[in-house]
């Protein structure tokens, strides 16, 4: 260890506060266990020339002008806009909800007027607060429409009935009554030109930051650091002391076509009985570019084991208690920060992830300007 400031994982994350502590001067050692930096938005071009996300699709989308003005400043970013078609029941539809769907799901001409109401009619009003995922999609959407998108595609995604995942995974998908099926609203979406990890690369490239790949560290090694930026799992820290969190994890049955395979990026499917939960081809995440071969991604969700990648947190309900004990040993834990997805143990978008690292690093550099105690950065994750 030769920086006093050591960073753990490559990420977004890390990479964004190694860069902001470089730029005002101060040094830092960037550590990841793994063989590339960019953690789970690393990309790879094939040798049919298609650039692959390798740990599944990532669409940069933001609201935060800063992050995006940020993040144009590593690479070039070509916009994007994110499209996705889901199958159900034999038929295929377009996501996420929007007027077509509704009109294609009912069979109906409603105009959007009519449709808020029809679907206003067939939501339960009985759930005031909802607290789980089912009650939101019940609440917003009414039962057949939950049914037919939501409870299969979730019960394998997650792996656990939607009664036991918190609303806030569903509040992320927008129901609309338009004809607008962009996935996301936000105003900036755009995908890398030459993918995520040059981008971390450039972050990364300062003659104040050394980054050590394929190494793995532990909290007892790194006790003479000044300061831990922390962005692996939080219970690891604390070696699972109040309970190993569960993650999900994801296998991806990579294969290679020629032409086009679906027609766009992103097929879910969501009846219960069709073992994965979508089909991604990557080179419609590139339309600016044009391949004769095509790569698939077929995508499977399990429970994380022992030595997995964690991809998703999953934030049962039930385990509400056990997150605020880690929560409060990071509150209260001296010259730690935890950052980022597995850090926080939330479900983060890379621009949140970003904004979180830009304000981390603002602090950290106030706090020695200001000769303090850097605030602790906890949020919590239900
Ligand atoms: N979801 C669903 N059906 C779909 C798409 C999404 O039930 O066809 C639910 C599912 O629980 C998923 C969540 O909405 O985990 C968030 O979806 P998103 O597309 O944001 O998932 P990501 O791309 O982050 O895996």
């Amino acid at each position: 260890m030769t920086a006093s400031i050591v960073i753990v994982g490559a990420g977004f994350s890390g990479a964004v506060v190694a860069r902001q502590l470089a730029d005002a001067g101060i040094a830092s050692w960037v550590v990841d266990g793994r063989s590339h930096v960019a953690g789970n938005a690393h990309t790879e071009r094939r040798s049919n020339g298609v650039m692959v996300h390798v740990y599944g699709p990532h669409i940069f989308h933001t609201g935060f002008q800063n992050v995006w003005e940020y993040i144009n400043k590593f690479g070039a970013m070509q916009p994007y806009n994110h499209r996705v078609k889901a199958t159900s029941g034999g038929k295929v539809y377009s996501l996420p909800v929007n007027l077509h769907t509704i009109n294609q799901f009912f069979g109906l001409t409603l105009s959007p007027k009519e449709a808020e109401a029809f679907i206003a009619s067939r939501a339960d009003t009985s759930i005031d607060v909802p607290v789980s995922f089912e009650d939101q999609a019940l609440k917003f959407v009414g039962r057949d429409l939950y049914e037919a998108f939501f409870k299969g595609y979730t019960q394998k995604q997650w792996g656990v009935s939607p009664t036991e995942l918190p609303a806030s995974i569903l509040a992320r998908l927008p129901v609309r009554f338009s004809y607008e099926d962009s996935y996301f609203n936000h105003p900036w979406q755009a995908i890398p030109k030459d993918g995520y990890t040059p981008i971390v690369e450039a972050m990364l490239d300062h003659p104040l930051i050394e980054v050590t790949l394929n190494r793995t560290v532990t909290p007892d090694e790194l006790s003479t650091a000044e300061h831990v930026f922390w962005s692996g799992p939080i219970d690891e820290y604390f070696s699972g002391q109040f309970g190993r969190l569960g993650y999900r994890t994801l296998d991806f049955v990579e294969t290679e076509e020629s032409g086009d395979f679906q027609g766009c990026p992103v097929m879910n499917y969501c009846d219960a009985n069709v073992p994965y939960t979508r089909i991604t081809e990557h080179k419609h995440f590139a339309p600016w570019e044009s391949h004769e071969g095509t790569t698939l991604y077929t995508e499977y969700s399990r429970l994380a084991a022992e030595g997995d990648i964690p991809y998703y947190p999953i934030r049962q309900v039930k385990e509400k208690e056990q997150l605020h004990q880690y929560v409060q040993a990071g509150q209260t834990a001296s010259r730690v920060t935890f950052l980022g997805r597995l850090g926080t143990y939330r479900y983060l978008d890379m621009d949140v992830t970003i904004k979180e690292a830009l304000d981390v690093a603002e602090e950290f550099l106030a706090s020695r300007r200001e000769q303090r105690q850097m605030t602790p950065f906890v949020v919590n994750p239900l």
